[in-house]
């Protein structure tokens, strides 16, 4: 005889799932229930609709609640600048960091005086809220 061992993870989602099921399920059937008793006539029917609607709504939420986790680890990395800078005019051009940059490295030609331009610096992008004065 072996059994095998479940992982705690996979046996909390399975749970959760079994749970919203059962929520769709039981909401899926008062709205059922809702119906029959509506061609009644039947003064209960607006209790069960109202109930089968809160119980779709909660288990289409929850349901919105397990997809987020898996997304949620793919978080926005922090942007990277690159600041090249002429040497002869001045002239400053910034651009988002790419692969190779370095302090002092020569980059592209100036715009302005076609001088060669150098990487004065690389940093990490602050984000500054409401900056407007
Ligand atoms: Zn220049």
């Amino acid at each position: 005889m072996t059994e095998k061992a479940e992982p705690p993870m996979g046996r909390t989602s399975f749970y959760y799932l079994a749970i919203i099921l059962v929520t769709l399920i039981l909401s899926v059937s008062a709205l059922s229930l809702g119906a029959v008793a509506l061609e009644g006539g039947d003064a209960n029917a607006g209790a069960y609709m109202l109930v089968g609607f809160i119980g779709l709504a909660l288990s289409a939420y929850m349901l919105l609640q397990t997809q987020r986790k898996s997304s949620r680890v793919a978080f926005e990395m922090p942007r990277v600048i690159t600041t090249i800078l002429c040497q002869k005019c001045g002239f400053k051009n910034i651009r988002d960091f790419q692969r190779g940059d370095y302090m002092f490295k020569e980059a592209e030609p100036c715009p302005k005086c076609n001088e060669k331009m150098m990487v004065a610096s690389i940093y990490r992008e602050v984000k500054e809220k409401g900056k407007e004065s």
